[in-house]
């Protein structure tokens, strides 16, 4: 008897080992000796020591080596499997479907301290309060201790884990000071089995619409069958109440229930959602987490000890012990797809995973992909609607400015000299407006940092990183005009701003274009200062640079909360799920330049963000406006979006993507090839070419350069197949890659396949 391995190298195959020498002696053998399929096992592999995951057990004359040829495993790490069959069945599809190996989908699947051998039942230590103790316990002048203790009375009788009371703020001292005087105790949580799920708060009353869906997906939960459903429902239309509802019957099932969320930035948020309504255990599962808590999450999962899992892309590759249903919020975001090892579609795993467990699916988005789309025209995925906001909410309508007609509003510094504001009067006069009748206002800008090109205006010499295909962002800030330096947005190279142009020697250099920093002090010096403005108002900077900190999110979200009239400046960050229920205008002053891109798709992304930017207008009581300012007010897409809305732009685009024989229509697989020159990743692609099956029915594109050839001083080539039925594309990957991967010309390159890429 032998067992199959897959082990974590990079290689398209499985590894047969024979077991440890004891149990090979005696036949009769505790079963427990042989491991089971879907458990760790340590290996020998040349001359490391390696762990796998055993998928098979198979007869030694099944082996294609000799018996005498095989090595034995070292030991088996699990009593029984730590991966069921429809893990296995899950691994052994995205190896398929993704053209990656099987070790290698091990690798990604499975948490790192599993990947280490370490016991799955790892400790986390909890602190309670010890029974009796009372604020009487603690000397006046304890301030400090007195308000740590709080912070734990807070959780109740069962008190925390160490690490929820650390995020808190709770200090690692006070818990040991606090230990010591015998008011709190340290324990280890036993895990009991999960209690039934309760409602914390009842349910809304629906709308028709949203009722509708709600009995439609819960018919499916109630057939144990799978449906994907697309929740299509404008911005605020209420499709969390949607999820809720759904989510009661399946809990009240005894079924768990996974949400996928984009971005970890939302997650406090969208656990606070669900967890005011249901009183169950709630899990989140981020990349931000450590590797213990990982492993607890993938834990708690695979047991069935968590009932709601909120998590991003990643959480769709867990275990489940009993899953009921999944829900993929705003699934048309670009983070679902991993862009790198694994490529895969967080959405498309989830479709999968619904297949595997006979459950419903919900994709909801305001703005539908095309992907999505077509999936609904061909029958395969269950549409439902909303298409209103509940309430007195109405969607704010978009309103185009031409900028080429007015010319955008001029400032003085202090000194003089006279600068662009980058702002049309129109959008300068609407911001006051909205400013003085007491509400907020979001400014748009997809670009952070002061201005994204440093130019010599003598001989248009550009700043540009030496390792990248790129400009050089210009950090800098008028009020702190000490802290400027140049950076890459790519790879982040930085560089202090020259003093005089390095090849001409000009003192003009002048920063170009405008960031969120710039446009933020714009609009101070139009509405936070003393001489242009008779109240001073908050301009509240929302992007990378001014979230990094732990807390700053929280600090903004008050701010911003407090309601007092404010102007937020934000990236597509403010984009997502956010409620800002005092914002009534929203203003994109150069939302619209993705229509002109290169890139096909650019198009579909452009319109997703601004009507989820334009989304963040008028939810609350008030009616809210979206003003657009263009210089390319003649635009067809642009236009057609604005008056005629998401759907029907979309389904204008989904009419050029079939005549051009472009995906959804198609399918698609990017090859890119990445080296110390861009000839030798060329030449690997053609040879790569060389290879493919002459009938093999494909388009071929390419080799050329990728989009920013140079990256981070490495050079990218591109390839691309595409097909017009899905199985011709894999029948041919699938005898082409492995000999294109084993190339003599790929050899010191590193090549990447990419079924269904988002991007080329
Ligand atoms: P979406 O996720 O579709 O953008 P939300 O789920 O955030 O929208 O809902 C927007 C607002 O509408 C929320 O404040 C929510 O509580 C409220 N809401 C949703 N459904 C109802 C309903 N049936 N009756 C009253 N208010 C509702
Ligand atoms: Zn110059
Ligand atoms: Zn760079």
């Amino acid at each position: 008897m032998l067992v199959q391995v897959a082990l974590p190298v990079p290689l398209y195959r499985v590894f047969d080992y024979r077991l440890p020498a004891a149990t090979q002696a005696t036949p009769t053998a505790e079963p427990s000796a042989r491991p089971a399929i879907g458990s760790r096992v340590e290996v020998p592999f040349g001359r490391q020591t390696l762990i796998g995951i055993v998928v098979a057990h198979i007869a030694a004359a099944d082996s294609s080596v000799p018996l005498n040829k095989l090595k034995s495993i070292y030991r088996c790490l699990d009593n029984e499997p730590i991966l069921n069959a429809a893990m296995l069945k899950l691994a052994y599809w995205l190896a398929r479907y993704y053209h990656y190996p099987l070790g290698d989908v091990f690798g990604v699947i499975l948490p790192t301290l599993v990947r280490q051998g370490k016991p799955l039942d790892l400790l986390i230590t909890h602190w309670r309060i010890l029974p009796n103790i009372t604020d009487d316990d603690f000397h006046p002048n304890a301030k400090k201790q007195k308000q740590q203790f709080d912070m734990l009375k807070l959780h109740g009788e069962r008190g925390a884990s160490e690490d929820v009371l650390l995020l808190e703020g709770m200090q690692r001292p006070f818990l040991k000071t606090l230990e010591e005087k015998g008011l709190i105790e340290r324990y280890i949580e036993p895990k009991q089995a999960p209690t039934p799920v309760k409602l914390a708060k009842l349910p809304l009353d629906l709308n028709d619409e949203q009722q509708q869906a709600v009995s439609t997906i819960i018919a499916a939960h109630k057939a144990g069958r799978y449906t994907g459903f697309l929740l299509n429902g404008i911005t605020g239309s209420g499709k969390t109440e949607v999820y809720l509802q759904v989510m009661q019957a399946v809990l009240e099932a005894g079924k768990q229930v996974l949400i996928l969320v984009p971005e970890i930035g939302l997650t406090p948020q969208t656990r606070a959602r669900f967890a005011s309504r249901f009183a169950a255990d709630i899990v989140l599962l981020h990349s931000g987490m450590n590797n213990t808590h990982r492993l607890q999450g993938w834990q708690d999962c695979r047991t069935g000890h968590a009932q709601i899992i909120i998590g991003t892309r990643s959480a769709v590759l867990y275990p489940f012990a009993d899953l009921g249903l999944i829900v993929v919020d705003e699934a048309h975001d670009g983070s679902y797809k991993q862009q790198d090892t694994l490529r895969y579609h967080a959405a498309d795993v989830a479709l999968y995973r619904g297949v595997q467990y006979n459950i419903p699916v919900i994709l909801g988005t305001a703005t539908p992909s095309l992907e999505h789309l077509k999936l609904v025209d061909d029958g395969k995925l269950v549409e439902c609607q909303l298409s209103t906001r509940p309430g007195n909410a109405k969607p704010a309508p978009m309103q185009l400015i031409d900028a080429r007609l007015q010319s955008t509003h001029q400032q003085t510094t202090d000194d003089g000299a006279r600068y662009d504001t980058g702002l049309t009067d129109a959008m300068i006069g609407a911001i006051r407006q909205t400013l003085e009748a007491g509400d907020q206002v979001l400014v748009f800008l997809n670009r952070r940092g002061y201005a994204p090109v440093l130019l010599c205006e003598a001989c248009g010499w550009q700043a540009d990183c030496p390792r990248c295909d790129a400009h050089l962002t210009v950090h800098y800030s008028r009020q702190n005009s000490s802290n400027a330096y140049l950076k890459c947005h790519h790879c982040d190279w930085q560089a202090y701003i020259p003093a005089v142009c390095p090849d001409c020697g000009s003192q003009n250099l002048d920063a170009k274009g405008i960031g969120t920093t710039r446009l933020s002090e714009n609009l101070h010096a139009i509405f936070a200062n003393p001489q242009t403005s008779k109240v001073l108002y908050p301009i509240i900077q929302i992007d990378r640079d001014t979230t990094r900190r732990k807390d700053s999110w929280e600090n903004i979200y008050q701010r911003i909360n407090q309601g007092d009239p404010a102007i937020l400046v934000g990236t597509q960050m403010v984009a997502k799920g956010h409620h800002f229920p005092n914002v009534t205008l929203v203003c994109l002053p150069n939302a619209d330049r993705g229509f002109l891109s290169a890139d096909f798709r650019s198009p579909e992304h452009t319109a997703q963000l601004m009507i989820q930017v334009a989304g963040r207008a008028g939810r609350g009581d008030k009616a809210g406006r979206v003003l657009i300012q263009t210089l390319q007010p003649d635009n067809a897409l642009l236009l057609k979006l604005v008056k005629d809305g998401y759907l029907s732009f979309a389904r204008e685009l989904l009419q050029e993507r079939k005549m051009m024989g472009l995906p959804p229509y198609t399918h698609a697989a990017l090859i890119r090839c990445e080296g110390k020159t861009l000839a030798v990743t060329m030449q690997a692609l053609k040879d790569a070419i060389a290879i493919l099956p002459s009938n093999h029915n494909l388009a071929v594109l390419g080799p050329i350069d990728a989009p920013m050839s140079k990256k981070n001083s490495r050079y990218h080539a591109q390839l691309l197949l595409i097909a017009k039925e899905r199985g011709q594309l894999h029948q041919v990957l699938s005898h082409w890659w492995q000999p294109v991967l084993a190339l003599p010309s790929a050899k010191y390159l590193k090549l990447t396949l990419d079924i269904d890429p988002v991007g080329w």
